[in-house]
């Protein structure tokens, strides 16, 4: 079973990445990336506002409004008449989550009930009748916050899809909300346990921390998402033509902003002009207080060819003013800066 299953999201991944015309480590860091964040850097707030003591139903209905799963409009009108219902919603909530059942019967019958009550709740369509989906999503979002090793956030039609994609059995027919809840952690959960995803999403790498999260944001971007956005601004960027490659660049970048802040840090030690590299061009001197601290960092190693779990370090980055950064980056390949020191030269010479 785990080898059928990890050969499918294998075959996807592959499939995928040859639409998207990148390698496939590129396209398992860049797919649902945007989800993934959200869920890293919002649900511990669920979390932390569902565990404080006393609880509070304003901070937690903050919590949720930030989480992307529950942006949609009519969830979110949903949501705030729940809200407003006051403490019969936390007494939902309480209900929900006290002592909750380390067990799957038991799981279920919370998830059910809790469904129920919050349909009586506001989370009803305009005529009334309960809106079972828009229950089940909060009540997983509630879970996957306080469990992420076992909920995820649960629609049905994106986790149907994704188990379909991936040749995974899906639940009966008949089955119950609650059933389909603890059936999708159970899907992520073997998901998350094949060799492919360990190898391509490692939970050592920030925002892959949470590996049911990761799940849950590549089933909300679908089964066959656009390649990722581009961000033309950076000639390190520039230089690659494919948009995923340029989203990857774009993620290695930002885990690389510390490194560049130390470079800079360092070398303001010993030149507090700040000068280019290559040309020895200061901002400071020639724009005074305005150019102070100002320059590019350029990465010598092309960032596209780091491996998987190579660091970058200090060394490997260069500081060097905008029209050198250009230079490096315009030819066929790219320069290294003694290259470029050496036609500078060749120039005034
Ligand atoms: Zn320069």
């Amino acid at each position: 079973m785990s080898n059928y299953l990890n050969d499918r999201l294998r075959k996807w991944l592959s499939e995928l990445s040859t639409s998207w015309n990148a390698s496939i480590e590129q396209t398992a860091l860049a797919v649902g990336d945007e989800e993934i964040a959200n869920r890293m850097k919002k649900y511990p707030g669920v979390r932390a506002a569902l565990t404080s003591s006393p609880f509070e139903l304003q901070q937690f209905a903050g919590a949720v409004r930030a989480c992307w799963v529950m942006a949609h409009q009519f969830d979110a009108i949903r949501f705030n008449r729940f809200v407003e219902s006051g403490a019969a919603a936390t007494a939902a909530i309480q209900q929900l989550i006290g002592s909750f059942p380390g067990d799957d019967e038991g799981a279920i019958r919370r998830i059910n009930d809790f469904i129920a009550s919050a349909g009586k709740l506001g989370i009803a369509t305009p005529d009334d009748s309960p809106d079972r989906a828009g229950a089940a999503l909060l009540a997983s979002l509630i879970l996957t916050s306080l469990y992420p090793k076992r909920f995820v956030d649960f629609r049905r039609d994106r986790w149907k899809r994704l188990a379909s994609a991936f040749g995974y059995g899906l639940p009966p027919e008949r089955a119950t909300l609650g059933e389909w809840i603890v059936w999708a952690g159970k899907f992520a959960s073997d998901v998350s346990g094949t060799d492919t995803y360990t190898q391509l999403w490692p939970s050592s790498m920030p925002q892959f921390a949470e590996p049911l999260w990761v799940i849950a944001g590549i089933s909300w971007v679908g089964t066959s998402p656009a390649s990722p956005k581009t961000d033309p601004i950076d000639p390190d960027l520039i230089s690659f033509p494919e948009g995923a490659e340029k989203r990857w660049l774009h993620l290695i970048r930002e885990r690389n902003q510390t490194l560049v802040a130390k470079a800079k840090a360092m070398r303001l030690q010993t030149d507090p002009d700040l000068r280019c590299e290559v040309c020895g061009f200061s901002f400071r001197e020639k724009y005074g207080d305005l150019g102070r601290n100002f320059i590019e960092a350029h990465h010598k190693q092309p960032v596209a060819q780091l491996k998987r779990g190579s660091k970058s370090t200090i060394n490997d980055i260069a500081l060097v003013c905008p029209n050198c950064h250009r230079m490096l980056h315009h030819g066929d390949r790219t320069l290294s800066i003694e290259e470029l020191r050496a036609k500078i030269q060749t120039a005034t010479a």
